[in-house]
């Protein structure tokens, strides 16, 4: 049984247990105000375009307000295989003054990728995830729109003797039917109770 938002129809994705033991069930948006006001943020500030377009492509936007900033996510793609990037800022910067970070993250890394799906460029980003449909959890890698298996992966790494692969980690975009458990007490940690 889907559980629906506290304050809306959207189904809730977020489920953030409360100090006072209760759990509030969030769609993504209203998680996002939620925590901006526990936080003493305003959300209203954090608000961005949908998408952002990068050398003519276009990029869907979607963000994650955190208890260290904020996570911007440009994506595009196949659910599943989608290109993905990501940026944390910090709360000091607006969702609007983001979007020219975030485009320029994209553009630092597709800038180098070719079309050739077979072949490694001087920069470019592999994703990792896990196929839960299978038993036991097999992880697979993306490339370029497509699924590799781990087999796959190294048979086109090994193509590259001599060479160093340096990397850098990044969260992928959230899958939108995943679900997220926040605690409360680790939001705000220092906070009295009795003080309310
Ligand atoms: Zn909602």
């Amino acid at each position: 049984m889907p559980h629906h938002c506290y304050l809306c129809e959207k189904e809730a994705h977020h489920h953030v247990k409360l100090k006072n033991g209760d759990v509030l069930d969030c769609c993504d948006e209203h998680y996002n105000r939620w925590i901006c006001e526990r936080l003493g943020l305003e959300y209203t500030r954090y608000v961005h375009p949908k998408t952002i377009s990068v050398f003519g492509e276009r990029f869907r936007v979607t963000m994650q307000v955190g208890p260290d900033g904020v996570m911007y996510y440009a994506s595009r793609g196949r659910k599943g295989v989608e290109e993905s990037y990501a940026l944390q800022l910090p709360f000091s910067m607006s969702g609007k003054e983001a979007m020219k970070y975030l485009r320029g993250k994209v553009s630092l890394t597709t800038m180098f990728v070719s079309d050739d799906k077979d072949e490694l460029d001087d920069a470019g980003t592999i994703g990792i995830e896990y196929d839960d449909t299978t038993e036991g959890e097999d992880p697979y890698f993306i490339f370029k729109g497509r699924k590799l298996s781990p087999d796959h992966l190294i048979e086109l790494l090994s193509f590259y003797p001599g060479y160093n692969l340096s990397y850098q980690l990044e969260p992928r975009v959230p899958d939108p039917d995943a679900h997220w458990i926040t605690y409360e007490g680790h939001v705000v940690p220092g906070e009295d109770d009795d003080d309310n």
